[in-house]
């Protein structure tokens, strides 16, 4: 496990334990599954990098746990 897996893993479980809402997804690249935050209102895009793979891609989390990845 590289240190980026790490600190993805480490970042997930702080949330998880905090009982945040969080979304999952497949990484088009590599299929792991990625976690993310949900926002509370509207949506949330950003590029992204896997934790996995390191390939970029483009990321909207909607507010009711949607996400589409381009
Ligand atoms: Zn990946």
């Amino acid at each position: 496990m590289t240190d980026k897996q790490l600190e993805y893993e480490e970042w997930v479980a702080r949330l998880l334990a905090k009982n945040v809402e969080m979304a999952t997804y497949e990484c088009p690249d590599c299929r792991e599954t990625i976690y993310t935050q949900i926002p509370d209102s509207g949506q949330y895009d950003s590029m992204c990098v896997c934790p996995f793979c390191n390939e970029l891609h483009f990321k909207v989390v909607e507010s009711d746990g949607t996400v589409r990845i381009s």
